[in-house]
């Protein structure tokens, strides 16, 4: 069976201290409406696995699915950034958990970041960058929505993030599209990769 086919819910956590201590995992970081939501159910072929469209609240958690029955496999759908309606405190309050998950998390393996392919690497998208880079380990972005672009804007799309990582081999960057299911193959290779090293 392909990865994340495989994808099961397996808990909740609020608090960095209560993370897994074992095992390795990828994380799925975006702005709030980026598309992750969608780009997780649509890699599970699921339709609702990953919660979509949910009323940004106070409260934002954690989620951890597995790939499969090994727990020690794992994917981390971190919860979203950037949304307005959320009071500045509390939004920086997540803000600062994401950077230190993001600088100190020594389970992770990869970082999976969904940007809305009609305008990725916003401000907060290059501050997950420049928390994460810094460890490392690999990018793989995912410019979704893509089904939203002709052909000529998805190519200058693709190519203008390239291009800002031509001299970083750290960072892969490939379209997706949860309502054509673009994409999900080459997501696979990369993050399977991932956990082949
Ligand atoms: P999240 O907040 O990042 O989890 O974003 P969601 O997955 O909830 O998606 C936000 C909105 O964008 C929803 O209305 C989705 O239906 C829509 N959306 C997500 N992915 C796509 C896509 O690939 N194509 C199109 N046309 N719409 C999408």
């Amino acid at each position: 069976m392909s990865l994340f086919r495989g994808l099961k819910f397996l808990t909740t956590v609020n608090d960095l201290r209560t993370l897994p201590l074992d095992g390795r995992e990828v994380a799925f970081a975006g702005r709030s409406n980026a598309g992750k939501s969608s780009a997780i159910n649509t890699l599970a072929n699921h339709t609702r696995l990953a919660y979509v469209s949910k009323t940004p609240g106070r409260t934002q958690h954690i989620n951890y699915f597995t790939f499969g029955s090994d727990e020690l496999k794992r994917l981390v759908d971190l919860p979203g950034y950037g949304y307005a309606e959320v009071p500045a405190a509390v939004r920086a309050h997540w803000e600062g958990l994401l950077g230190r998950y993001l600088k100190e998390r020594d389970h992770l393996i990869g970082l999976v970041l969904i940007m809305d392919s009609r305008r990725p690497l916003t401000e907060l998208d290059r501050r997950m960058l420049d928390w994460f880079l810094p460890t490392g380990k690999p990018v793989h972005c995912l410019l979704t929505k893509s089904d939203k672009l002709s052909n000529q804007e998805r190519t200058n799309a693709l190519r203008s993030v390239q291009k800002e990582f031509a001299n970083n081999p750290q960072v892969t960057v490939q379209l997706f599209s949860s309502l054509k299911k673009q994409g999900v193959e080459e997501t696979e290779k990369v993050v399977g990769a991932w956990f082949a090293e």
